[in-house]
């Protein structure tokens, strides 16, 4: 699944890859590709409209970052919209303020609703939870069964009223049963529907209005493709649904109803379905899907954290001012909180080909030390920082800032001559490339 969006995607990034930034003009042909490949996978068209434009909006406002090439901030794009798309952030059962949590499965017919309902219980089981399962399909001849059979495989127990009961009459007595035995969750399987049919609706609602539930879960078959999205909405309409879990994800479908039911519906996909067997059942989550879909995670990971610390301009204007006298201690620290705001040194470094030889312990060093210089820094009046000879004259003042900091005076003493040092060395170098004529560049 979506591997033929993958591939397509990748069309994408290669057209803009040679241009130094993103512009209305080079955008359009990987917009073209992006509407393509997401049609392709079945998701529905005004959903493919409004997702490109959004791309279109940041992939133009997005700033410059440093480092970041315009395919890999087209990337970045990419996988935010799909994962916002997808709802952002996964969304989990809701949680009861007392009682049982009561879970409604709804859904047509062989869509894979007894399944879900089984994995479920499983899923909720293995988290601890006393979970009862609530048989209320009397139309289907062997429905009951196979309900009772998943139960037995799973180990828990399956409350029935044989097929002579009406499904809210069986759902009321199975509920009343869990709150009696103090089950934690409660989940009801219910009948099918060919399409989707008003005296069966009805019947849902009743069911619904009877069991109150914390959930109530649309089963969809990610095979719909295209009609997924729609269904999802009239279900919504209807019954007013909390989620859909998404069934048969391990099959051949291409993925579109994953990207669509958000959009459409408003309501989440929840968990996922992978396969027959009761252990094939997952949370859903947004960006792990959004990253799969691009099969780029590496690249969005490394974006995020340049965007995060750097201002390209701000990195210019402090190069800058570390070659003239004007460098101050405001700057040195400004200068390591952009490195450090990159995420922690290591993960950065292991990011970057050929940096993996970079001791992990030289690494742990350093961010050591700049958290002890970082503490000394901030113990400093704004004199001090502007004017770092103030220190390097006062041993009172070193010993003010050492107590402040909790660190030794040879620390604070070992800092003042640190930078000291560096600065004259600032200078040395800007001097050089003066005489050179290399300085152009840097002013
Ligand atoms: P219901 O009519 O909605 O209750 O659907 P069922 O739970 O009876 O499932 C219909 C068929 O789909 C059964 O053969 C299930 O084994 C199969 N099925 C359900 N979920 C999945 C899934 O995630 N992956 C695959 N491959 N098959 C599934
Ligand atoms: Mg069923």
């Amino acid at each position: 699944m979506f591997d033929g969006l993958s591939r397509s995607l990748e069309k994408a990034w290669d057209s803009v890859r040679k241009d130094g930034k993103l512009t209305v003009e080079n955008i359009k042909g990987p917009l073209r590709d992006i509407r393509r490949a997401l049609l392709e996978a079945d998701v529905s068209l005004p959903v493919v409209r409004r997702f490109v434009a959004r791309v279109e909006d940041e992939a133009l406002g997005e700033r410059v970052v440093k480092g970041v090439s315009p395919d890999q901030k087209l990337v970045k794009v990419v996988y935010e919209e799909l994962k916002a798309l997808m709802g952002g952030q996964q969304a989990e059962l809701v949680q009861p303020k007392y009682g049982p949590s009561v879970i409604l499965m709804a859904g047509l017919q062989g869509t894979g609703k007894t399944t879900a309902a089984g994995k479920l219980a499983l899923y909720l089981k293995k988290r601890g939870m006393k979970v009862l399962l609530v048989a209320t399909d009397v139309y289907r001849p062997a429905a009951i069964d196979q309900l009772v059979t998943l139960g037995s495989k799973i180990d828990v127990p399956v409350f029935e009223l044989g097929n002579k009961v009406a499904p809210p009459e069986i759902a009321r007595q199975g509920l009343e049963k869990a709150k009696k035995e103090e089950f934690d969750a409660v989940i009801v399987d219910t009948a099918g529907r060919l399409q989707i049919d008003e005296k069966l609706m009805e019947e849902l609602r009743e069911t619904k209005r009877v069991v109150n539930p914390t959930d109530t879960l649309l089963v969809v078959d990610a095979m719909t493709g295209q009609e997924a999205a729609g269904l999802v909405k009239s279900f919504n309409d209807a019954v007013d649904i909390t989620g859909a879990v998404l069934t048969k994800m391990d099959g051949d479908s291409r993925g579109g109803a994953a990207l669509s039911i958000k959009e459409v519906s408003g309501r989440p996909i929840k968990f996922v379905g992978t396969g027959e067997k009761m252990e094939a059942l997952e949370p859903f989550f947004p960006d792990r899907m959004a990253s799969r879909i691009l099969g780029m995670g590496d690249v969005v990971s490394l974006v995020e954290k340049a965007e995060e610390a750097v201002n390209a301009d701000e990195a210019a204007e402090l190069a800058k001012r570390m070659m003239t006298a004007k460098f101050d201690f405001n700057d040195f620290l400004k200068q390591y909180k952009m490195v450090s705001g990159m995420g922690n040194l290591s993960s950065l470094v292991k990011m970057l080909p050929g940096m993996n030889k970079i001791q992990e312990k030289q690494i742990q060093e350093v961010e050591r030390r700049y958290a002890q210089y970082e503490s000394m820094i901030n113990s400093m009046t704004k004199a001090e920082r502007e004017q770092p000879e103030l220190l390097a004259k006062s041993p009172s003042r070193r010993r003010r800032v050492a107590q402040g900091s909790g660190r030794s005076e040879e620390q604070v003493s070992e800092l003042v001559a640190m930078f000291a040092s560096m600065r004259a060395q600032m200078q040395t170098m800007s001097r050089m490339m003066a005489l050179s004529g290399g300085a152009q560049g840097m002013a």
